[in-house]
């Protein structure tokens, strides 16, 4: 079985970045295949190789001509119209996730060989696909065909400097976990610029985390108090269901860890439920 990926975070957090390296991951270094889709109607070039892109069924500028609106109302709309489209997307990824079960009608053809991954790659802005209808169709029919993990992209380097950033993250991240319920890989991005240790160490004690927040001066008030308090809340949250690990998309750094991570995730009983229930319905 195919392991689905898919990659959401804040802009500029480096998803696209990611894909990228995890699919030379895989075909260079693991010799198996991915099978990239892009579902940013918005972007100008990719880094790496799609098998399915948004843009070659939707023009996003057309869609900003046609239907009035501006950049970000044109990437959910565009959004909108591929996700009717998604069950030829479904179609095509079953065929070649299950090539055995096509073999009569595709004697002809030399059949390529099953895909070992799907890796999904999200627009820009986040909320897009995470707090749109298309974004919950499109994760759903995908975990219910695929153990599907959710990628959530963190930039580190932006939390060095910022526990309230870090928190901000986490709770975006907390939120994406109630919202699709799939197994979550936190994904600490651009480990080449600084080490991620520091907030593996802020998820496992408590502590460390306060210690943080007493040394940066927007920490007192109102304001420090309930991220103190958000760091307690979200304990079960760190130990339970947040696998995380730190990489480089820009260097490979870290991609073995990563690996083992996504599978233990997909793993996960919650997940594993999670899934019968969706194939149930
Ligand atoms: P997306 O909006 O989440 O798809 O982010 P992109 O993949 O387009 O990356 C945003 C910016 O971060 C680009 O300028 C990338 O070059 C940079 N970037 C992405 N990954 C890394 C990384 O691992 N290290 C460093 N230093 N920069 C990165
Ligand atoms: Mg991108």
């Amino acid at each position: 079985n195919p392991i689905c990926i898919i990659c959401v975070g804040m802009a500029g957090s480096g998803k696209t970045s990611l894909v990228n390296r995890i699919q030379e991951s895989l075909e260079e270094d693991l010799d198996q295949s991915a099978y990239c889709v892009n579902l940013d109607p918005a972007t100008l070039s990719l880094p790496y190789e799609a098998s399915i892109d948004i843009r070659d069924t939707i023009n996003y500028k057309e869609v900003m001509k046609q239907h009035k609106l501006g950049p970000n109302g044109a990437i959910m709309t565009s959004l909108n119209l591929f996700t009717t489209k998604f069950d030829q997307v479904m179609g095509i990824l079953e065929r070649r996730a299950y090539p055995d079960e096509q073999e009569t009608t595709t004697t002809e053809q030399t059949p390529n060989p099953p895909m070992d991954y799907i890796i999904i790659d999200t627009p820009g802005q986040i909320e897009a696909f995470t707090w749109s209808a298309s974004g919950s169709i499109m994760s759903e029919s995908l975990a219910s065909a695929f153990p599907t993990v959710l990628c959530f992209v963190v930039d580190t380097a932006r939390c060095a400097s910022s526990p309230n950033t870090f928190m901000s993250n986490m709770l975006y991240a907390c939120s994406m976990l109630y919202r699709t319920r799939l197994p979550l890989v936190v994904v600490f991005n651009k480990t080449d610029v600084v080490s991620h240790e520091f907030c593996l160490e802020w998820m496992r004690d408590y502590e460390a985390f306060q210690k943080a927040l007493d040394e940066v001066s927007d920490s007192s008030g109102f304001y420090g108090s309930l991220t103190r308090s958000l760091s307690m809340a979200l304990d079960e949250f760190y130990s339970t269901f947040a696998n995380a690990c730190g990489v480089s998309a820009m260097t490979g750094n870290g991609m073995d860890e990563f690996w083992t991570t996504v599978r233990k995730a997909a793993e996960q009983d919650f997940a594993l439920d999670y899934i019968e229930d969706l194939k149930s319905r």
